[in-house]
């Protein structure tokens, strides 16, 4: 492939997406001096191709018809690391059978909008259980920070050719929106079963049904299925994970601090913003030896209720392909190490929720809401009440509460001082017109299923493939997705030689 790479303006840069093909497209932002780095497509003098050129923009994967296939395999799990494991299998020609709790995107769509307005919990069917998984309802950002697991390109493409938009082949922070992301899942069930995998919604898996050989990518919330593999012997152990809330600013603040706004030219700032869309962040610093970070930033997105649990509080991020609210959320979190055993990372992740919910609960007194415990960003840090809370896209409502005070003493004073910090680089970030919403607890596994390195079998039941976030290989979409196909690829090089 024959390419030029160009860094431009954003300006010049809009001109040269609109007419050529891209590769890649990153955006540097760390100078007042914005620049867009593009890398397009030439011909063999270096000539930009155009947009519509007739090149394939991949090879298109090809899919297996398994219907009658003498070999089948079970997966656990319908979320990226299952789905990409069941397109793997269709692949190698290897009968896909998945088994979801949940309910199919459509369904599950109806019993999240009912936890927006607090109308209950479905603990069967919300943002962690269903088509998809956790990330069905979710910002979508497919970039991994772990470059080893495999070929990422080829997840892009995938997600590409089951629908997800042209930006996803070449932008280095590709997102695809929680708008487009279900029909993306649809079509992927879709081509499951028309090539002859079954998909079983409303089934709950547990480690008695194991028969065949099986795909294990149960997320990191079943807490019930963890506890029963546990009782059954299934090798494990409490791993390093992270903890903390869920930070949101107005994002015109946000653009204004990343992208160098002065306000003496509002002509230019806005064109700016509508160039390079709503700036995002990404934050880092060390406390007392420990990672404080912030986490699935969210721009113009929403802050939502994430609990799989009922009497459980948990926050997460979205936002539509567009990401044109006028909030900016993103996890703040700091790296933690539960001690003990698996289940006592379990129980201790557990405990951290049900306080954020009864602290919530102090004042909606409301079983079914969803209400979260908030506090002003600034209160937060200098330990003062919050009197009132500013707007916030949460939807079921954020109610006053002193995280300062309740939060775990290796999170929420560490959590106070990476703010200040944060404030040290972008001054205007600690500002009391943002909010912290607690807890951001499920960015991470607690705990982890031991498996053999090469060929991804659990260490006390071969029949077992671990895979995915919940067993603590992977963190996000494309990581998951990637830690699927590799499952996947060695469960059916084991089946198709034996
Ligand atoms: C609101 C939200 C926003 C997010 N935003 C992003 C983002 O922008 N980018 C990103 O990279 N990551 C994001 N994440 C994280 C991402 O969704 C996860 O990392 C990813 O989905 C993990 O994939 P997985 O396949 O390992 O597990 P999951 O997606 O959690 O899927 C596990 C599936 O297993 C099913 N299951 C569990 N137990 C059983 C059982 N016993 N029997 C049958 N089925 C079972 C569940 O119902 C679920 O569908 C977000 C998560 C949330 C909740």
């Amino acid at each position: 492939m024959n390419t030029q790479q160009l860094i431009l303006t954003p300006w010049q840069a809009k001109r040269y997406e609109e007419q050529y093909r891209l590769v890649k497209r990153s955006v540097d932002a760390r100078q007042r001096d914005i620049k867009v780095l593009l890398t397009l497509l030439t011909d063999i003098h270096g000539n930009p191709l155009p947009k519509d050129a007739p090149v394939p923009l991949y090879d298109e994967p090809q899919f297996k018809d398994v219907h009658n296939a003498e070999h089948q395999a079970c997966i656990v799990g319908s979320g990226p690391a299952g789905l990409f494991a069941a397109l793997t299998m269709l692949e190698h020609g290897v009968k896909p059978i998945i088994i979801e709790r949940g309910k199919d995107v459509s369904a599950r769509k109806r019993d999240i909008a009912k936890v927006s307005k607090n109308e209950g919990l479905n603990a069967e069917s919300n943002y962690c259980f269903g088509e998809g998984g956790a990330g069905t309802f979710s910002d979508g950002k497919l970039f991994s920070r772990s470059k080893k697991r495999g070929n990422m390109q080829r997840v892009m493409e995938l997600f590409h050719y089951f629908g997800a938009p042209d930006t996803v082949l070449y932008e280095a922070h590709a997102h695809i929106g929680s708008d487009c992301l279900p029909a993306i899942i649809r079509r992927m069930r879709e081509c499951i079963i028309s090539h002859g995998g079954e998909i079983h919604f409303n089934t709950l898996w547990s480690p008695a049904d194991l028969a065949l050989p099986t795909i294990l990518a149960i997320g990191h919330s079943a807490h019930d299925t963890y506890r029963q593999l546990y009782n059954e012997g299934v090798a494990m152990e409490a791993k390093g994970c992270a903890m903390g809330v869920r930070v949101e600013h107005p994002q015109s603040l946000i653009n204004t601090l990343m992208y160098h706004l002065t306000g003496q030219d509002r002509q230019h700032d806005e064109q700016l913003v509508s160039l390079l869309g709503n700036a995002s962040y990404s934050l880092v610093t060390q406390v007392q030896g420990k990672g404080v970070y912030s986490f699935c930033m969210c721009p113009g997105g929403h802050i939502v209720p994430a609990s799989s649990d009922k009497e459980s509080c948990v926050v997460n991020g979205m936002s539509a392909n567009r990401r044109n609210s006028p909030y900016a959320n993103s996890g703040m979190v700091v790296e933690c190490h539960p001690q003990g055993t698996a289940l006592d990372a379990l129980t201790w992740q557990e405990n951290i929720e049900h306080t954020a919910w009864t602290e919530a609960q102090k004042i909606v007194v409301n079983p079914l809401s969803a209400a979260a415990p908030a506090q002003r960003l600034q209160d937060f840090v200098y330990g003062i009440r919050s009197e009132s809370l500013p707007a916030c896209s949460y939807l079921p409502d954020i109610v006053p509460s002193r995280l300062d005070k309740w939060l775990p003493k290796d999170v929420g004073p560490l959590l106070r001082q990476g703010f200040l910090d944060f404030e040290r680089k972008h001054k205007g970030f600690l500002t009391n017109d943002a909010v912290v919403v607690g807890v951001e607890s499920r960015s991470s596994s607690p705990i982890r299923l031991l498996r053999d390195k090469e060929t991804y079998r659990s260490l006390s039941h071969p029949l077992l493939y671990p895979c995915g976030e919940g067993a603590g290989y992977a963190g996000g979409i494309t990581s998951s997705a990637l830690d699927g196909q590799n499952a996947a690829t060695q469960l059916c090089l084991h089946v198709l030689n034996s």
